[in-house]
């Protein structure tokens, strides 16, 4: 089953013709998942072999403009774009406390309407996300006020135990959100696929005299199957170990993480992207406005054991690879000094239109 992860913008603060703003999509399953909409993030589909009229879930890290402001005028399109029979499925958008708020207003003000359902779903954060002086009071406002193509969303709040928010959990995936430390609340998402059930042992049916047809399939689905002559033969005789399932996580703006929630459910994954908006001479600079270095990415990655590491959210100082103009900056200079703070393991820059694939894992690589 295919997996992959398409960045349609790399830069950090505002779209520039080189890098667009935030926007990421991953695909499997028949879904289509969207990370941060910054401005622009329909004209990067448009110009991308990605159609976002295949959106099923969309995901806000945090409230700031690059990662939001093209949200509003990415539905309208949609729905200009689709016909009001045949897309009824409701657009899930998750994102912090607040978001409902923004997208009401904007939808209203502007007297915009949609063709399709959408629910909106806040994750409330906790008061140590962001500095003090930067906390708002975000109250519930408007809350029977939704329209038509609106229908009232959750309210997630954290399960102090796990210290994660649960979005989705289904037979397939899990997706849960994880605490960040920003200028404002920010959060991480990890997608990880459950483990599917390993290959039937041929041999073994043989052996157990179950013939090939229907009783393959639900063995295969998990059903204890009883024979004609009276064995028993249940799944564990005949399947092979499973297989174990794909991690993806997809950090927001930050210069830290809150709680142990993030280490503990970014645990081996596949692959985990990290914001690196300064190289790490900036540091300093980098930390006050809360975001990280590729320094700090590697270690959070390091931490968590992850199998490959993707930087993103790049300063528009830092031009792509190929496209370094007089007095610009390189931006492999960033992948360098994640490199060599991960011993060597190879670290990936993205760039605007740069698909990843995530390989499904055999069975040798569980852990
Ligand atoms: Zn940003
Ligand atoms: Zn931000």
């Amino acid at each position: 089953m295919a997996m992959d992860v398409t960045f349609l913008g790399t830069g950090a603060a505002y779209p520039s013709p080189t890098r667009g703003a935030s926007a990421t999509v991953v695909r499997f399953e028949g879904e289509c998942w969207l990370f941060d909409c910054g401005e622009g993030t329909q004209t990067q589909f448009m110009r991308s072999h990605l159609k976002a009229g295949r959106i099923t879930k969309i995901f806000i890290t945090h409230l700031h403009g690059d990662h939001l402001f093209g949200l509003p005028g990415l539905l309208c399109t949609i729905s200009l774009q689709s016909s009001s029979t045949t897309n009824t499925r409701p657009v899930d958008i998750y994102g912090p406390l607040g978001l409902r708020s923004f997208l009401r207003r904007t939808m209203d003000l502007s007297h915009s309407q949609l063709v399709f359902p959408y629910v909106v779903h806040e994750l409330v954060p906790t008061r140590d996300q962001c500095p003090p002086e930067e906390l708002r009071e975000v109250s519930f406002v408007d809350r029977d006020d939704t329209s038509l193509e609106e229908t009232q969303g959750d309210t997630l709040c954290l399960d102090p135990v796990e210290d994660s928010y649960v979005l989705v959990d289904n037979e397939q995936f899990v997706m849960k959100a994880f605490r960040l430390f920003h200028r404002i609340p920010s959060f991480g998402f990890v997608v990880e696929e459950k483990p599917r059930p390993g290959r039937l042992n041929v041999q073994k049916l043989k052996e157990l005299g179950v013939q090939p047809g229907p009783l393959y399939g639900k063995l295969k689905d998990g059903a204890t199957i009883v024979l004609e002559n009276g064995t028993t033969v249940s799944p564990s005789d005949v399947l092979e170990d499973p297989f174990p399932g794909r991690k993806i996580c997809i950090l927001g703006d930050c210069s830290g993480i809150v709680g142990d929630g993030a280490v503990r459910l970014c645990d081996g994954a596949d692959l985990l992207v990290h914001e690196a908006t300064l190289d790490d001479t900036q540091a300093a600079k980098a930390k006050e406005h809360g975001h990280s270095t590729p320094k700090m990415a590697a270690e959070f990655a390091k931490l968590c054991k992850a199998k490959k590491l993707v930087l993103s959210h790049f300063s528009q100082r830092y031009k792509p690879a190929g496209q370094v103009g007089e007095g610009d900056t390189d931006v492999t200079e960033l992948k360098r000094q994640a490199e060599l703070a991960l011993d060597g393991q190879e670290v990936v820059l993205a760039e605007d239109f740069m698909t990843i694939g995530v390989p499904m894992k055999n069975k040798h690589s569980a852990i």
